[in-house]
């Protein structure tokens, strides 16, 4: 399984960060990885990215903004305390499993993989199953 945050990549090449973000080509990296999950039969899905880094992954309570220059994440309520990125990554995690483990809150628009155990059974996984597949590989092979 992989989660990443649904971004607006549109907003943010439009912010301060414009030329990193659109050096870094976070859309196209995104749509790759998506495309890659697919092919490997990979659990994918994007999460609400809203306070990723300024809630605590422990006691999941909001631990206010941080500047970029801030790389550790100290929890003052439960005295938590890690790299600002991993602890990103933990919410980012648990928003994921979130998503996938509440019935109905399950977003199967954003969620491209079919390897799901007991997910299959719903209509928009088994469109995607072998015959859309023939159909990506075809319009790959005419793009090359
Ligand atoms: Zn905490």
């Amino acid at each position: 399984m992989i989660f990443a945050e649904d971004l607006n990549l549109k907003a943010m090449s439009r912010g301060m960060l414009c030329k990193h973000t659109l050096d870094a080509a976070f859309g196209q990296f995104l749509n790759i990885l998506k495309f890659v999950c697919w092919k490997k039969d990979v659990f994918f899905a994007k999460v609400n990215p809203n306070g990723t880094s300024q809630t605590c992954p422990m006691c999941l309570e909001e631990t206010g903004k941080k500047d970029l220059s801030q790389r550790i994440h100290y929890c003052q309520f439960c005295g938590y305390k890690t790299d600002r990125d991993h602890a990103a990554a933990e919410v980012i995690r648990q928003r994921g499993i979130e998503l996938i483990s509440t019935q109905g809150l399950c977003g199967m628009e954003t969620a491209c993989a079919v390897g799901l155990p007991g997910a299959r059974e719903t209509s928009s996984r088994s469109e995607a199953k072998p015959d859309s597949r023939k159909g990506g590989r075809k319009t790959r092979n005419t793009q090359l």
